[in-house]
């Protein structure tokens, strides 16, 4: 799964199309929509000519950027050409002239919609014609540049299902063009258990002759499944954490593309994903309270005598523990509900801010109203909240059943809240557990919970508040984790020397 170093004789820079199906600040329904929103701008830093291609969707309307026309192009579908409008806005990129180019596919038909992939709770029944357009007109989006401005794309970056057909249409009728052959293509899989499945009577509406609709193609048990294409074609295939790269080659992760991904193992690298380290700075963060530094980190007791407060409880010097996140099983919050009981009986006050499964909502509202002194509940999507509980909590708690990658235990460890995670995936590879060795060599950042038990669990938080009470040690747990480079250069550095490693 390594990559080798960028080969002396080269391209570089690289001419770079990103197809995304979400990025900020354009439309975002989840993290997919960082990474597009700033690996871009990253790897432009690094001197690629990129350009990032979106569905012009309604939202983008009210995104407050402009746009302007650049070109009209007549993209193939099944019931015949469509005449398509590209559209353009440009990002500047740090002092030096740099810039991204964003590339927006115009259909009102398909795109000017309340949501990205469907509205209150139901998916758009046409997903794979919409997605399906918007892939093929990457194809001729890399046709017009080729043909009309001379600019070759040397690496198509996808990302997830919505894009995933870009690397099929390449590799089979993609082949008879000269100007859209000889392109790399990387798909990066966020989250296996989102596919892209559609029932097997809609594969004509790809477009693919129907002897790809075989086990060795798009078919998965009779349905088309969009990212089992991509993984199949794609010359590479990344995800967003090394651990989740293995993980994801077993039953418990693979949600079923296991086998397909083990026949891709060799070109299969997990790269992590970074955080955007301008808006989560602890030292300028204006939803804080007060703004504390690792060399400085008085603020951040400032922060939690006013969570403290925002959620009435009395101002002592126990630890107070937050959760962020979707409450959805993935995120394993049943677990925490489940040790409610016994953790108030510990020394601890606990904040959870969350909104998602009605049930687990429900679960929370009673409990908090049994423990009102101890535990602290805001049920709904609150971003200033999310980075006061950043800032004001000592703890920070992710028990994932799965993550990917996972940004707010990066978010907590930037912000000295020692983060308490399930060993998986991304979180594993993040937080460094507290152990005789770790701690010695200055390396420990927080905990890991091994099992995906409530007991499990509430042991490690046991330790965690025990470990507290040792303020040299927590203060070294804290100090190393606000050291911690989290940033996306990083990540970006990766993606460059994958990205030029593929194209000679
Ligand atoms: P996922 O993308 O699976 O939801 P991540 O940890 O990668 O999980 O990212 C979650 C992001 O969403 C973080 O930025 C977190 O702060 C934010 N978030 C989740 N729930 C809420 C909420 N209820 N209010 C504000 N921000 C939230």
């Amino acid at each position: 799964m390594s990559v080798s170093c960028r080969p002396s004789v080269t391209k570089y820079p690289l001419n770079l199309l990103m197809v995304s199906s979400e990025a900020v600040p354009y439309a975002k329904t989840g993290g997919l929509a960082d990474v597009a929103g700033a690996l871009p701008l990253e790897l432009a830093k690094l001197g690629h000519d990129v350009i990032l291609l979106l569905p012009r969707y309604r939202c983008l309307s009210e995104s407050g950027r402009s746009f302007r026309p650049v070109c009209r192009l007549q993209v193939p579908t099944p019931q015949g050409p469509v005449d398509t409008l590209i559209e353009e806005d440009v990002i500047s990129v740090g002092s030096g002239g740099r810039h991204v180019r964003v590339w927006t596919v115009r259909n009102e038909a398909f795109f000017d919609r309340p949501g990205l992939y469907g509205d209150r709770g139901a998916d758009y029944q046409d997903n794979l014609d919409r997605f399906a357009f918007f892939c093929r007109a990457t194809i001729e989006v890399i046709a017009y540049q080729h043909i009309v401005n001379h600019w070759k794309t040397h690496l198509l970056h996808l990302h997830d299902w919505q894009s995933a057909l870009c690397a099929v249409y390449l590799k089979t009728i993609g082949q008879g063009r000269p100007e859209v052959q000889d392109v790399r293509t990387v798909l990066t899989l966020h989250n296996v258990g989102y596919q892209g499945v559609f029932p097997g009577a809609q594969f004509e509406k790809t477009g693919l002759p129907q002897s790809l609709f075989t086990p060795a193609g798009l078919e998965y048990y009779g349905s088309v499944n969009l990212l089992k294409g991509g993984i199949v074609f794609a010359d590479y295939v990344t995800t967003v954490s090394p651990t989740y790269a293995r993980e994801i080659l077993t039953p418990e992760f693979g949600f079923g593309l296991e086998g397909v991904l083990r026949n891709r193992a060799d070109h299969l690298l997990g790269i992590l994903n970074g955080i955007d380290i301008d808006r989560w700075n602890p030292e300028t963060d204006p939803y804080l309270p007060a703004n504390y530094s690792v060399t400085d980190r008085s603020g951040k007791l400032v922060c939690k005598q006013a969570l403290q407060q925002e959620f009435h409880f009395p101002e002592t010097s126990i630890p107070l523990l937050g959760v962020i996140a979707r409450l959805t099983s993935q995120k394993g919050l049943d677990l925490v509900a489940a040790i409610i009981p016994q953790l108030m009986a510990l020394d601890l006050q606990l904040v959870i801010l969350g909104t998602g499964e009605p049930e687990l909502e429900a679960t929370f509202q009673s409990l908090q109203a049994r423990y009102p002194h101890r535990m602290g509940l805001h049920l709904g999507f609150d971003e200033g909240l999310a980075h006061r509980i950043e800032g004001g909590a000592d703890v920070f708690v992710m028990p994932s059943r799965y993550e990917p990658c996972g940004l707010s235990q990066l978010y907590s460890l930037r912000y000295g809240t020692v983060p308490v995670v399930r060993k998986t995936g991304g979180l594993a590879d993040t937080v460094v557990p507290l152990t005789v060795h770790a701690q010695q060599a200055g390396q420990a950042t927080g905990f890991h919970v091994e099992e995906d038990t409530a007991s499990a669990l509430l042991s490690v938080l046991s330790r965690t508040v025990a470990v507290y009470q040792d303020r040299l040690m927590w203060e070294q747990l804290v100090e190393a984790g606000m050291s911690m480079d989290v940033s996306w250069a990083r990540s970006a550095n990766a993606y460059d020397r994958l990205f030029v490693s593929l194209v000679r």
